[in-house]
């Protein structure tokens, strides 16, 4: 039995604090942990930005339902759920991705808390657990399953190396280069083939 892991931005979605950069006009928001490399310093920091322009949660979630799934996302994953056990697993905040769950059919996701005042604005937020993608991976072996990840990014490689098969999908090119034993994907069916591929390998092991 196989689960596939998804991240979730990049993969399924736009980069959430990007693209809220670009539609709220704010460009210090564009900073992410390849400009600040301490994530705690980072997000103190954009709490700070959205108090400062007065931006709470239901502002932020409304530009985000904006935003919706990259092109084919929906179609890709309800693809991937008539095959496997689907967990997404994402280091953003439940309270931003909600808007874009709803548009995706309400996956399974594992992510983030963010504390929010009772007048709407950001007050903190909590991680769940560190390197909580490989940790997953980790219980599903536990629980016998086989696990497919794929993911995009810096933060996606420990769970790719977790995993029985680990995939990138449209990553940068840095991460290409130094991650050079994970396979990759630049588009929904590529990334099938991949996953298929996976499977008949696991499949042939047992
Ligand atoms: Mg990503």
């Amino acid at each position: 039995m196989e689960i596939a892991c998804l991240d979730l931005e990049g993969v399924l979605v736009p980069e959430i604090w990007i693209n809220v950069s670009k539609r709220t006009g704010i460009d210090e928001l564009k900073l992410t942990t390849r400009d600040i490399s301490d994530y705690n310093v980072l997000m103190r920091q954009r709490l700070k930005i959205l108090e400062k322009h007065k931006l709470g949660l239901p502002d932020i979630q409304a530009v985000i339902e904006a935003m919706g799934p990259l092109e084919g996302a929906h179609d890709f994953l309800n693809w991937l759920r008539a095959r496997y056990q689907v967990i997404i697993l994402s280091d953003t905040f439940y309270e931003f991705a909600a808007p874009l769950m709803r548009q995706l059919g309400y996956p399974t996701l594992l992510c983030h808390h963010l504390e929010v005042t009772e007048y709407g604005f950001v007050s903190d937020y909590k991680l769940r657990q560190k390197d909580q993608k490989r940790q997953a991976v980790k219980a599903f072996h536990k629980l016998n399953f086989h696990v497919i990840a794929a993911g995009d990014s810096y933060n996606d490689t420990s769970m790719l190396a977790e995993a029985d098969a680990g995939i990138l999908f449209c990553p940068p090119q840095n991460v290409i280069d130094e991650f050079p034993q994970f396979q990759v994907t630049r588009n929904y069916d590529e990334l099938k083939v991949a996953f298929a591929a996976a499977s008949a390998a696991i499949q042939k092991k047992d």
